[in-house]
């Protein structure tokens, strides 16, 4: 049966609302996409919504910067776009992707953060999706502009587990280290200013249509992200339903 929160949202098409009652019910295996700009809160809610579901978070981002930092074939080639606030070249993302979701801890589904950014990803994408028979839902974060700047502004991450710290909790409040890892946080370099305003126009060009791409596919549905985290995460647990529910379908 339809999960009463979910009944409220009655502004999704009956595909999505199908989509989401299959999700709610027996939710079977499942790849959750998050969808939104820079700053949006991606990784965060990732990362509640994988502990909760049992789900890998795969972020890109953070595949990519480890590669960078590591100075791997990848990492020399994916550079200077991430340095640019350009998007890294969609073979190089898809093939790390494709090797990450052959893993076993995807088999019952997985979250994916920062992918897919462009159509060509998310056809790359419906491909392995239709292979493992997994069902999909792509949750939307709105965020405006004028907010994502400042927050990017004062974002901090932990640059050994990705962990993201806002203003509040980061340096400039005195506490410098990472509260899982105990690393020194790092204000990312793509975050500056001018670097920002580029990842946002690419995020407006690029990755905005797959909004309308899975809308137009029943599989999108929204939030508002400019409420404080726990809200937002309460409003897609309210979307994807119980974790008890989920889990009566894994064997
Ligand atoms: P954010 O969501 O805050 O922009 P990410 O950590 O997801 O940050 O991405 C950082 C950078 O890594 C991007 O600006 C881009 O250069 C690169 N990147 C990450 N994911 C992708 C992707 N799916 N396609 C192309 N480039 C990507």
């Amino acid at each position: 049966m339809l999960h009463t929160r979910t009944m409220r949202l009655k502004k999704y098409p009956p595909s999505a609302m199908r989509n989401l009652q299959s999700i709610n019910g027996s939710i079977g295996r499942m790849a959750i996409i998050l969808l939104g700009p820079p700053g949006a809160g991606k990784g965060t809610q990732a990362r509640k919504l994988g502990a909760r579901y049992n789900y890998p978070r795969i972020s890109t981002g953070d595949m990519l910067r480890e590669a960078v930092r590591k100075e791997t074939v990848l990492g020399k080639k994916a550079r200077h776009y991430m340095e640019a606030g350009e998007l890294v070249p969609d073979g190089l993302v898809d093939a790390i992707v494709k090797a990450r979701v052959k893993r076993k801890d995807c088999v019952r589904g997985f979250i994916l953060d920062g992918y897919p950014r462009t159509i060509h990803q998310a056809e790359f994408l419906k491909r392995i999706i239709d292979s493992k028979e997994l069902k999909i839902l792509a949750i939307g974060i709105r965020v405006r502009n004028d907010i994502l700047l400042d927050r990017l502004a004062r974002r901090w991450t932990c640059p050994r587990c990705a962990k993201i710290f806002s203003g509040v909790s980061g340096p400039s409040s005195g506490r410098s280290r990472c509260d899982e890892c105990d690393s020194l946080l790092v204000h990312r370099k793509d975050d500056s200013a001018s670097i920002v305003e580029e990842r946002l126009q690419v995020y407006h060009e690029a990755t905005e249509p797959l909004i309308q791409y899975y809308q137009s596919r029943g599989f999108y549905v929204e939030v508002d992200g400019e409420r404080p985290v726990d809200k937002i995460y309460r409003a897609m647990t309210g979307l994807l339903g119980r974790k008890s529910d989920r889990h009566s379908t894994v064997a």
